[in-house]
């Protein structure tokens, strides 16, 4: 990506917010297909489960649904399908199959690039934080295992401290709140406003949670869907990988400060 078109998308959205600058002192990450690359389990666990119940939900599909609850996913394919919504058995039946089969896949990998670019953005005296719709009770364990000395406990945002989730814009506020209310970080001058956070996202509705929050949200289209999808959500900018952010960070820093 050109430089001028990074500067062209921050002098945007502070044209937008009526801002002067951007003061940015922490970067919220999503995890799964930010993070870790576990979307194509995810989709691929969705398609057989779904195919499993006599539903259809394609695997390109499941990408659009990323981050809606469990129930809400099966209640949108049994509505279009059936014309009702599933029961309360159906969806608990569902999914528990799915999470069975889920549990069943290869543990995620590293998301290329990822850990290259959390170190970058701590060594450029910026917070990396997590916001996740997951609820997975060893999240912590595996965020330390995986990108040792770069997490916070107290900096993330996880399903269990959240009432409705993305594409809410509650997780992200959140997010901010606790950047706010966090003794450590080094948060120096400035009124930490959403113009103080970048927000990473790779799912149509995170993109839109992050918008809704007021963050400059940058889209990592780690999956099958067009670029069109994060767009039309409000993505401020657009990666196609971590990798392809990582190598722009510097850049996006340097006009994050010359404007
Ligand atoms: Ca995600």
């Amino acid at each position: 990506m050109e430089r001028k078109e990074i500067a062209a998308a921050i002098e945007k959205y502070l044209a937008e917010k009526g801002l002067d600058r951007m003061d940015l002192k922490a970067v919220m990450f999503d995890m799964d297909g930010v993070l870790f690359d576990s979307m194509k389990n995810h989709a691929r666990c969705w398609h057989e489960t779904m195919a499993h119940f006599g539903l259809d939900l394609p695997e390109w599909e499941a990408y659009m649904h990323e981050g809606r609850t469990g129930a809400g996913t099966i209640n949108l394919v049994s509505m279009r399908q059936r014309g009702h919504e599933a029961t309360e058995e159906e969806i608990h039946n569902i999914y528990k199959y799915k999470s069975e089969l889920f549990n069943q896949c290869p543990k995620a990998e590293r998301m290329p690039g990822a850990y290259e670019l959390l170190v970058k953005v701590k060594a450029s005296g910026v917070v990396p934080m997590v916001v996740t719709g997951s609820g997975q009770v060893t999240l912590l364990d595996r965020l330390n295992r995986n990108f040792p000395d770069i997490f916070k406990k107290e900096l993330m945002v996880t399903a269990f401290d959240v009432k409705y989730g993305k594409p809410n814009p509650e997780p992200y506020l959140m997010g901010m709140e606790k950047f706010r209310k966090a003794p450590q970080p080094p948060k120096g001058e400035g009124d930490l406003s959403a113009g103080s956070f970048i927000v990473v996202e790779n799912a149509p509705l995170g993109v839109q949670a992050g918008v809704a929050a007021g963050v400059f949200t940058i889209a990592v289209n780690t999956g099958p869907l067009p670029d069109e999808a994060l767009l039309s959500q409000g993505a401020n900018l657009l990666f196609h990988s971590m990798q392809e952010l990582c190598d722009e960070w510097e850049v996006l820093v340097g006009e994050l400060k010359n404007l």
